[in-house]
């Protein structure tokens, strides 16, 4: 029996990001080239941005009270023994 490995990534969203449009404290402010950056200071933890992405890219940590956001670094394509993921130039 074997199971199912999906791996959930940020695409970097451009125009309307819904992450960052459902925040109610502009903690997420749009990111040069796609996705969004967070101001960690300006965050309540409401965890509205986790509901409002699509792809389910926005996962919450409990122990800092604060979104884990994808910062596009490239740094998981290079680990992944699979081949999995790949960056792509927006
Ligand atoms: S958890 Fe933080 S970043 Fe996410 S919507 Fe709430 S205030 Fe904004
Ligand atoms: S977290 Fe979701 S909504 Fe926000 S930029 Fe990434 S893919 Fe788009």
């Amino acid at each position: 029996m074997s199971g199912k490995m999906v791996a959930v990534v940020c695409v970097g969203c451009t125009g309307v990001r819904a992450c960052a449009e459902a925040c109610p404290s502009g903690a997420l402010v749009d990111r040069d080239g796609g996705g969004v950056n967070l101001l960690a200071d300006k965050c309540t933890g409401c965890q509205k941005c986790v509901a409002a992405c699509a792809l389910g890219a926005v996962t919450f940590d409990s122990v800092t009270n604060k979104p884990i956001i994808c910062k596009h670094c490239g740094v998981c394509p290079r680990f992944c023994p699979h081949e999995c993921l790949e960056m792509e130039e927006s």
